[in-house]
This record gives C-alpha cells, structure tokens and sequence, in this order.
C-alpha cells in the first residue's frame, strides 16, 4: 500500500477505541485528511511519547486507503508545538478558532498550499506576538480572500459606485459587499460599518507577515472588524462557530 509523506498541523481529535482516535490535519500536499491513529491515543490521563497532540505541526507519514476516506497514520514527526498556546488561555483559543476556520472552510483532499502557509505563519504569529488580535483579524480576511469569499470593499457592489465619502457604509452579506446609501434601501438586512473600519480590514488583507507583526489598530476598530466578519462568515457557513464563546478581541 502506497505510503504519503506531508507536512500537517492537527486540527481535531476524536476517540475511536480504547486505543486509537481519528486525528483531522490539514495537509501541505493533500488539504484536509482523517487519518486513524493507533496506539497513539494519550494512557491514564498522560500523553504518552506517540500522542498527536492539537495545533501542532508534524512531519506525518499515512498510507491512503482505497475507497475510503478514513487513512492510516503510521508516524507523526513533531515539528513544532508551539509552546505559548500551552500555557495561555487567550492564545489557545486564537490559535483553536483559527483551527475551527479551516476545518470548516475546507474539503477534504482539496489540497491548497497557500492556505497552509498563512495558518502555518498565523500559529506562529499567535504564540510569539505579545497581542495576537490582528493575527486573527488578518487570517480571517486573507483565507476569505484565497478560498474566493473576500467581500466587495472598494465600492457599492450593486451600482459600483465609490464609498469614500460616506461615514458609515452598510455591508450587505447576501449581496456581497457594501451598498451605496441609495442601493441600501433596495436590499433588506445588513449592518451598519463605520466607513474607516472598512479600509483598515481591506489594508490586512494585502499586509505581510513581518508588517503584521509590528502593525497597531486600535481596539475598538479590532472590535469592528471581527464584528463584520462573523456576521459574513454565518452568512457563508449558515452557522456561527464555537470558538466565538471563548475568544474575545
Ligand atoms: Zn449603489
């Protein structure tokens, strides 16, 4: 049986048997795979040396079954476990949501390597920046922006007219975007966004990873932005998610 080679990071775990869980990873090579981990399962409330333990990255080794999607791990190499996460809550559960948005943005074997970088960059960013808030921010926007969703920004998405002059813009998330005070009338539902927090979220998207770092937005625009977004994202996953009770930005 043919054996895959790939960097993964461990997004979910589920208990199989006394012995083995189902380990969800998303995938340098193959996007997101459940693979079946035998004897890798944690003994008597202690990781054992062969735990596969959640947001971490590993050198992994599967063989791919036929006809099935569930594969079989045979080796996880750690590559990084990104200690921080270990001993603070508020990064913890950052660095979970981020896990939480790409297992529910993603098929499985849809591989996307674009997406694996900026989550691989993105844990980093939350376990060494001293406030992880716009590393979230900025995952959130660029993932929407790779997987297709990113929202018209720019201008009134209905008649394509400009929006800078107006203080407060309605964002409109079945039609896609923001809507010009007259095509708001047209459309029911929506919310109201402040004019500037627009521009900043549109200035993430296109931030790199060294500027991310050293970036400052002011709390209430953070407020905001994520407001926006998990407005957008219901909209697109017809759910809110479960990371939204523990984080706070
Ligand atoms: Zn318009």
């Amino acid at each position: 049986m043919p054996v895959f080679r790939t960097e993964a990071i461990a997004l979910r775990r589920t208990d199989y048997s006394n012995s083995s869980q189902i380990i969800t990873f998303y995938t340098r090579n193959y996007g997101k795979i459940h693979a079946l981990a035998k004897g890798f399962k944690r003994s008597s409330g202690r990781y054992s040396s062969k735990a596969v333990d959640l947001l971490t990255c590993y050198q992994i080794l599967f063989i791919k079954k036929e006809h099935t999607s569930l594969h079989t791990l045979t080796e996880a190499i750690l590559q990084d476990n990104y200690p921080m996460f270990r001993n603070n809550l508020d990064k913890y559960y950052k660095a979970s949501y981020v896990a939480e948005l790409v297992n529910e943005f993603t098929e499985e074997n849809d591989p996307n390597e674009q997406l694996f970088d900026i989550f691989l960059h993105t844990l980093s960013g939350i376990s060494t920046d001293a406030d992880p808030t716009i590393r979230v921010l900025a995952f959130e926007i660029k993932t929407l922006n790779i997987l297709g969703y990113l929202p018209e920004w720019g201008h009134c998405v209905n008649c394509k007219s400009g929006i800078q002059q107006i203080p407060e813009v309605h964002f409109n998330a079945k039609e896609g975007g923001v809507l010009c005070g007259r095509c708001q009338l047209k459309c029911k539902n929506g919310i109201i966004v402040p004019a500037g927090v627009i521009l900043i979220a549109g200035r993430l998207l296109n931030m790199n990873f060294q500027r991310l770092e050293r970036v400052r937005i002011q709390r209430s625009i953070c407020v905001e932005i994520e407001k926006m977004l998990r407005y957008y994202i219901t909209f697109i996953l017809n759910k809110g998610l479960n990371s939204w009770k523990y984080i706070k930005i």
